[in-house]
């Protein structure tokens, strides 16, 4: 087991083992947490884990939602229904909401516990590779609106998350490669000798796990509210979702962060921004795990697409560029710039 410490405003620990959830409950007590519990999750988590959650965190009384997966529902209305569900069961400010799912429940879910009663506590208990490693840990919630992804949101940090490596025995191998995307993407800015194990073969999952929410607390106890040093995790990002747009969503996030990744690298090297060799490197690895190719994805064909994303502020963008393998910088340029480069 391994157990990394969060310092954001309030801390809290992120915990990491095969067989964890079995702990939740005595997790939730030293929290002083005794009062009512909610578990939110989806249809899919729910009927594989729904039953053995409930009964693990005291049955009956536990208030159980269950939300339709799916990107087209993580939406206000989902959000207004678990709030209704919550009410209707008199939870309290002092009572507690698991989020027990993948990215989609954690973001729908931890954003309810944002607004209800102005907020109470919940912990995550993420389902998905990439859940575990990103969206479980930072405190974004959040929701689409029909104008975008994720314009709905707020940070309210978890008071704990519960990693269990267990879960993924029954998540389709497709889900694992988004995973992926984002498992990659921490090496690359910031760990040359997590690229390096990821090149070798073998497992060591829960490490390869514990090494990315290491980098990702880093980034958030520097700039928890993402003004600065938190962007450095948006590398391969502007174009994934570029990428993503473009392809009607076909393409899942993750994946489309690891051919963004490739194509902004390659743009870079073109330019003498970053050293080459950095895109081979990451097409090796996005190859490694069976990742989308994308070779029809170029930079110059997305910085347009780009440039609706509600994260450029006006004209001005903050690129997320490699120095290295294992080491990242902003690179300030305009979009006009971009699209004359
Ligand atoms: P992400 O975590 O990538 O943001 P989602 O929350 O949409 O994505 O989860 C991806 C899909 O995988 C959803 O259909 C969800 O119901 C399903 N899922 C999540 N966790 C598991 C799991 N442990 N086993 C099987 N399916 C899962
Ligand atoms: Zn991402």
């Amino acid at each position: 087991m391994k157990k990394i410490r969060v310092n954001a405003g309030r801390p809290y620990d992120v915990v990491i083992g095969k067989g964890e959830i079995n702990n939740l409950p005595s997790a939730i007590n030293k929290l002083g947490k005794s009062g009512k519990i909610a578990v939110v999750t989806d249809r899919n988590v729910g009927g594989l884990y729904g039953e053995k959650i409930t009964a693990l965190l005291g049955g009956k009384d536990v208030c159980y939602v269950e939300i339709e997966s799916g990107e087209e529902h993580k939406s206000m209305n989902t959000v207004a229904d678990i709030l209704e569900k919550l009410a209707e069961n008199k939870l309290t400010r002092s009572d507690l909401i698991v989020a027990l799912g993948g990215g989609i429940v954690g973001d729908v879910a931890g954003f309810a516990a944002a607004c209800y009663l102005r907020g109470v506590d919940f912990v995550q208990v993420p389902t998905t590779l990439l859940a575990m490693v990103d969206s479980s840990v930072g405190g974004k919630t959040g929701v689409n609106l029909s104008a975008g992804k994720n314009l709905a949101g707020a940070f309210h940090q978890p008071r704990l998350v519960v990693c269990d490596e267990d879960f993924l025995a029954t998540l389709p191998q497709e889900e694992f490669k988004n995973g992926m995307g984002e498992v990659i993407k921490y090496g690359c800015i910031a760990d040359k000798d997590l690229l390096e194990k990821l090149s070798s073969p073998g497992g060591g999952l829960e490490e390869i796990i514990a090494r990315c929410v290491e980098i990702k607390a880093d980034f958030v106890a520097k700039d928890e509210f993402d003004n600065g040093e938190r962007q450095k995790l948006n590398f391969g990002h502007t174009l994934g979702h570029a990428i993503e747009k473009a392809s009607g969503f076909a393409v899942p996030h993750g994946q489309a962060v690891g051919i963004g990744m490739r194509v902004i690298c390659r743009w870079a090297e073109e330019r003498g921004l970053t050293p080459k060799g950095c895109a081979d490197a990451i097409e090796a690895l996005t190859d490694k795990f069976g990742m989308l190719k994308g070779e029809n994805y170029r930079a110059e064909d997305l910085w347009n697409i780009a440039a609706n994303d509600k994260k450029l502020k006006g004209k001005n963008i903050s690129l997320v560029l490699l120095k290295e393998l294992g080491s990242s910088y902003l690179y300030k340029t305009t979009i006009d710039a971009l699209e004359n480069s």
